[in-house]
């Protein structure tokens, strides 16, 4: 059978459902937990059942829309992303890989396709951590990541918890939060970067999400009078921080193209126009897809500041305040979603994700991958954040077919026991 989605009730669905929290900008502000999560969950979890699914909540309001297969006793193949949006969040973030899924449902029902594995379309709650920090926790509890608990005294900054807001919206449910046994998980995003739009590819096979590192070094120097401390005399933190904005760039360059580098945050003591700085207090954020080499960044880029700042006679620490290992997909998954590209005759490229999702999490308990669709100049948790009807239209498509493939590899058990 061939079956086909149909991308404009797709696209109308990501039209209906961005009235709710739309802004006047054209992006949504639905921030997980609120009243507009909990319109659009509404939303979604009518639709599912219109369709014949079984909508169950876990206890952390994870949403999982399920359409049995021919072999309930497979573990269902999971397709999905998150709802919520950035405060001032695009259209598109999240929600195509949530819609993308319904619209698979439609397609299936209308055609009255029996899958041999159960298919599952799920809402991550509170992936952004715009409300509830930090980001990803639902999935990160399901992972076995994070804590239940942990996860239900998070606070807003107004301080209201996790815990009383879901069960505000009504979606506090009484299904336990862990793992379960899944087939494979299929998570269909925007890329929210510029390489497929610059390059002109239709699909971003994700093999990947790169590891990310956070330090916080503090430099110091002696803090002195502007006007009778002679250049020679001086031990000028600034000085320090500027060679260290110059290495930390460098490293990045070095080991690019993968790798980039970035000081984002720089805090200059006393930060007065008359006095030597004597204290700088700076970040440094290092990103690559292979941990091994993330090693290695950080080993060159901390021996070279070493050798810099005894040169101008000053000291540091520094402080590794954050990580997060680098993800590898399923490569056999990675692989349906290939070979359903070139059935589609869609132009492809491998690609690792810059940013982190819920499927980086998932991968850690079931076979997993993402599907990439360019977006509109690489630019997302904004308003503008955009893709075509034809782009968004390609990335369910190949959403479909890998699903359908995937599916036919598993063997239903025809009698067991
Ligand atoms: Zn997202």
């Amino acid at each position: 059978m061939n079956l086909k989605i149909n991308p404009e009730r797709l696209w109308a669905n990501l039209m209906e459902t961005a009235l709710i929290g739309g802004t006047q900008k054209g992006g949504i502000r639905r921030l997980s937990l609120t009243d507009e999560d909990k319109r659009v969950r509404d939303w979604f979890k009518q639709a599912c059942e219109s369709l014949g699914c079984t909508v169950s909540i876990d206890e952390l309001g994870n949403m999982f829309a399920r359409r049995p297969g021919r072999d309930n006793t497979l573990p269902p193949i999971c397709i999905g992303s998150h709802l919520d949006t950035q405060p001032t969040g695009g259209k598109f973030d999240g929600v195509l890989g949530v819609l993308a899924g319904l619209e698979i449902l439609h397609t299936l029902h209308a055609a009255g396709y029996e899958t041999n594995a159960p298919v599952e379309v799920v809402n991550w709650t509170n992936e952004e951590g715009a409300r509830f920090s930090p980001a990803m926790l639902a999935s990160g509890a399901f992972a076995g990541v994070f804590d239940r608990d942990f996860v239900l005294s998070r606070k807003d900054r107004d301080g209201l918890s996790f815990h009383d807001e879901l069960r505000r919206i009504g979606y506090a449910g009484s299904i336990p939060v862990q793992a379960r046994s899944i087939s494979g998980m299929f998570e269909l995003h925007i890329e929210q970067g510029p390489v497929l739009e610059a390059e002109n590819i239709d699909i971003g096979i994700v093999t990947g999400v790169q590891g990310m590192r956070w330090y916080e070094i503090a430099i110091t120097g002696v803090e002195s009078h502007a006007g009778s401390t002679p250049m020679w005399f001086r031990k000028d933190a600034l000085l320090g921080a500027a060679k260290a904005v110059e290495l930390v760039r460098e490293v990045g360059v070095r080991h690019g193209p993968l790798a980039v580098s970035t000081v984002g945050v720089m805090d200059v003591r006393p930060n007065s126009p008359n006095v030597i700085p004597g204290e700088v207090f700076i970040t440094i954020d290092l990103r690559h897809p292979d941990d091994a080499v993330l090693n290695c960044m950080e080993r060159e880029l901390f021996g070279a500041l070493t050798t810099a700042l005894d040169a101008i006679s000053l000291t540091f620490v520094w402080e590794r305040v954050w990580h997060s290992p680098a993800v590898h997909f399923d490569s056999h998954l990675n692989e349906y979603v290939r070979r359903a590209a070139d059935r589609l005759g869609l132009s492809r490229r491998d690609i690792i994700s810059g940013a982190g999702h819920d499927a980086a999490y998932i991968s850690r308990v079931a076979p997993t991958t993402m599907i990439f669709v360019p977006c509109r100049d690489g630019i997302s948790h904004n308003e503008l954040e955009d893709l075509t009807f034809e782009q968004c239209a390609a990335g369910a498509a190949v959403l479909l077919e890998t699903v359908l493939a995937f599916d036919e590899s598993l063997e239903p058990l025809q009698v067991e026991r």
